[in-house]
């Protein structure tokens, strides 16, 4: 009996279009490139927020995936109108709300560079260039923040991840399980963002007592309330295991006195949490350093390269000052990672919960080769100047600073003489956020409807706070008639 022989198709190249020739990718390569220039062209025209653009409806379908294909043209015509001009502009530097990301054009590059060569950034076997490069950049924020020898950390999606691997490394190391569940306690504050709930949830940790310790004036965590409620807890027979501290709340920008903290929770055996997700990247500046100094004492931090280093959202990352921990509670291995196994470097899979992983070094390491670290301080620094410009020219105006700005977040109210100035100070937003062309965000503090600028696009400098402060001098007029 002879085998059946099954013909395959002989294509040529030319047949196979998800392999573009040379001149079909310098068609839509320059068709991509003019879109990506036109729209950097025009964001000094552009607005920071666009609050009356198309709704989307139920019978909006322009995205749903048809069974023809489209034109290149007619797909950046939708790009742009559906998804670029709808919404918030996050690229713009009016974008002055919550914690404003940035998107340098370097790093897109670096992005598109990693997307085609497509190395396999997960396992060091696979590209010990991609898991080197890696290392680098983690070393390299590691030594900023102060960590010596044996740190190790890991680049993630964004702050969120960054929080629930660093939180998920407590938890293994503090050996925290059903057995001790209840009994166990977490330390945070007022000011500690949901992303930290969010892993003490998924990481089954809910069922633990979480406290809450009373803040000053500023918004900073009371030293003297977190031992005095730790004593308490020990002599209650509760287990006092870790504490989140704040290097630049995202709410006010509080950084939390964390040398002070971090001597309690060693003398406790607690494990120090530091979020700089927002702060962080201000060690570089001289100012920065000194309000940030407590930062090498922490078990572990996260960072944000997303917000204080310019790069397009997608990027966090997370340090732990023993390898070791981090190792403990993510190394795993399979039958068929079997010849990946034989490297005695550490891949970023044993350091993280993923194993195939977007390349994200490449994006943070090109522009800093390209432009090298100074210029970042530089921009960090004229931040800081920023928001000490802003703060005059808000108290210039007869504004009320809710919180004395730390680094680049600035929390103001309006107080009027008998009016109800929660609605008054939504009448001031509504005012911008109609505009459009400069974009502030909202909090409650102390109760109060609260306004908070949050300094921190590459994009935004003197011209944009002018514009704000103009805007508020505006709407402040017209609500004192
Ligand atoms: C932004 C932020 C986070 C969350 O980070 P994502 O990158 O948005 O996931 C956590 N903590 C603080 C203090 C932040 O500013």
């Amino acid at each position: 009996m002879s085998l059946k022989h099954h013909s395959v198709p002989n294509l040529s190249y030319q047949d196979f279009p998800l392999e573009e020739n040379e001149q079909k990718r310098n068609e839509i390569g320059n068709a991509v490139f003019g879109f990506a220039n036109d729209f950097l062209n025009s964001l000094g025209e552009s607005k920071a927020f666009n609050s009356d653009t198309h709704t989307f409806t139920e019978q909006d379908n322009l995205f749903q995936i048809g069974t023809e294909s489209v034109e290149l043209d007619d797909i950046l015509k939708l790009f742009k109108e559906r998804v670029v001009d709808a919404g918030l502009n996050p690229a713009s530097g009016g974008h002055l709300g919550y914690i404003p990301g940035g998107g340098l054009y370097s790093a897109g590059l670096g992005d598109f560079l990693a997307a085609v060569t497509n190395r396999y950034a997960g396992v060091f076997y696979a590209s010990p260039g991609a898991v080197k490069m890696s290392d680098a950049l983690i070393n390299w924020v590691g030594s900023m923040v102060g960590y010596t020898e044996g740190f190790g950390g890991n680049l993630t999606s964004g702050g969120s991840i960054a929080n629930l691997i660093a939180l998920s490394t407590a938890k293994k190391n503090k050996q925290i399980t059903s057995k001790n569940l209840l009994k166990s306690v977490i330390y945070c504050s007022q000011q500690t963002h949901h992303s930290i709930y969010k892993a003490i949830n998924i990481l089954g940790l809910e069922e633990c007592v979480v406290r809450q310790i009373p803040v000053d004036h500023n918004f900073r965590l009371s030293v003297s309330e977190f031992k005095t409620q730790i004593e308490k807890d020990i002599e209650d027979d509760l287990n006092p295991f870790l504490t989140i501290a704040n290097a630049g709340s995202t709410d006010v920008g509080a950084i939390d006195p964390i040398a002070e903290l971090s001597a309690v929770c060693s003398s406790y055996s607690i494990w120090l949490h530091v979020d700089a997700a927002y702060g962080g990247f201000f060690m570089l500046t001289e100012g920065g350093k000194s309000k940030l100094q407590g930062l090498k004492q922490a078990d572990s931090v996260i960072l944000d390269p997303h917000k204080g280093l310019f790069l397009p959202y997608g990027s966090g990352m997370v340090l732990v000052k023993d390898i070791n921990h981090l190792l403990n509670a993510n190394r795993y291995s399979a039958n068929y990672m079997q010849d990946a196994e034989t490297s005695d470097h550490y891949s970023p899979a044993d350091l993280s919960p993923e194993l195939s992983r977007h390349f994200r070094g490449l994006r943070m390491w090109l522009p800093l080769k390209l432009y090298g670290p100074k210029i970042f301080a530089q921009y960090l620094e004229e931040k800081l100047q920023l928001t000490q410009y802003l703060h005059e020219k808000l108290m210039e105006l007869g504004f009320t600073i809710v919180c004395e700005p730390a680094l680049t977040v600035i929390a103001f109210r309006y107080e009027f003489e008998e009016r109800d100035n929660d609605a008054m100070n939504k009448a001031i937003l509504d005012h911008i956020h109609k505009d459009g062309r400069v974009f502030i965000s909202s909090t409650v503090l102390n109760g109060h409807f609260t306004l908070r600028a949050a300094i921190v696009s590459f994009r935004t400098h003197k011209k944009e706070i002018d514009l704000l402060v103009h805007l508020l001098q505006i709407k402040l007029a017209d609500l004192s008639v």
